[in-house]
């Protein structure tokens, strides 16, 4: 979170698509290429119509904590927990975050005080967003008067540039190229959404959004697992499911839906993850040490963030090995 001049280390657990994550992200607190649909200008990253869509490695969808006034150390409650050694109410600054600036005065310590849910989250740059542009740069110190209604957006942004960003990866991957119509046209009403005043973004129905998002990134994942690597036999469906701490050792999970599924201090040791479709999906201490994740959809740094693994975990090109591992 706030207070790292990298991005990565403000990462965190998700599941607005699907379910899961960490408290905070919970709210009580890439790919690069692209497919053949449609001319070069209509690519994600490039100018499309006047409008620019983002793509999925655009920064615009990755925390700047240097552009946000520190919104998810604000704006979000969290309890105290495993993760974050004291809780506080919505709204109310974290007696870590500095009142000189907007940065966070442990932040190189979070993890060794206590404070690892701050490590797994990543507003998907909604942060900056809200506080560059729809509201102006208008910190909410110095115009309080503001703060509430800014307090209020920020957690509707940020679910709004998590399906932002699940949309612009499906979109880059060509094996989607059925889809890219659809998942264009989505992209770029959700963008032109998170554009939208106050008012506009906070009367938004952020569930119905959610929904139709969802169904398209459904068609996209169940089109990645179906080319799923050597996989005989149809590809194991776990959506949803309860696996925490569950033992899944050197299983073969290329091409499984685990969408959503639970999979808190699961054993996945050696495990074949390979095209599977993972978004919103619990890997808090799952154990990934020697898993390949190659080619896993919808797959994001805080999931990778929140799990352990090792030097031999294979992991897509576009996302980072953590620290920690
Ligand atoms: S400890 Fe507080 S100020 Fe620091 S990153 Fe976490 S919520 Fe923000």
């Amino acid at each position: 979170m706030v207070g790292s001049t990298d991005n990565a280390e403000n990462a965190g657990a998700v599941g607005v698509a699907e379910s899961s994550g960490t408290a905070k992200a919970a709210g009580t607190r890439t790919a690069g290429t692209t497919g053949n649909a449609g001319s070069p200008a209509d690519q994600p990253g490039t100018a499309a119509r006047g409008a620019a869509l983002p793509g999925p490695d655009d920064p615009a969808l990755r925390a700047d904590c240097a552009n946000c006034f520190a919104l998810c150390c604000v704006a979000l409650p969290f309890a105290a927990s495993a993760d974050f050694a004291a809780g506080k109410q919505a709204g109310r600054p974290c007696a870590n975050l500095r009142r000189d600036d907007f940065r966070c005065g442990i932040h190189t310590t979070l993890r060794e005080r206590g404070w690892s849910g701050c490590t797994v989250f990543d507003c998907h740059g909604a942060g900056q967003k809200v506080s560059q542009i729809t509201f102006g740069g208008r910190d909410w110190r110095q115009h309080p008067d503001g703060a509430r209604r800014m307090f209020e957006v920020f957690p509707v942004m940020r679910q709004l540039h998590e399906l932002l960003r699940y949309l612009a990866e499906a979109l880059a991957l060509p094996v989607t190229r059925t889809l890219h119509g659809d998942l264009r046209r989505a992209l770029r009403e959700l963008d032109g959404l998170t554009r939208r005043d106050a008012e506009t973004l906070l009367a938004t129905d952020v569930a119905a959004v959610r929904q139709e998002v969802n169904t398209l990134l459904l068609r996209a994942g169940d089109l990645v697992r179906s080319r799923a690597p050597g996989r005989g036999g149809r590809p194991r469906n776990h959506r949803g499911a309860d696996l925490a701490g569950a033992r899944l050792r050197n299983a073969d999970l290329r091409g499984a839906s685990l969408r959503g599924a639970l999979l808190i201090a699961a054993d996945l040791r050696g495990a074949d993850l390979r095209s599977a479709d993972v978004i919103g999906a619990d890997f808090r201490d799952a154990d990934l040490r020697g898993a390949d994740l190659t080619g896993a959809v919808f797959l994001t740094q805080p999931q990778l963030d929140a799990a352990r693994g090792d030097a031999a975990t294979r992991i897509p090109p576009a996302l980072r090995r953590p620290s920690h591992w």
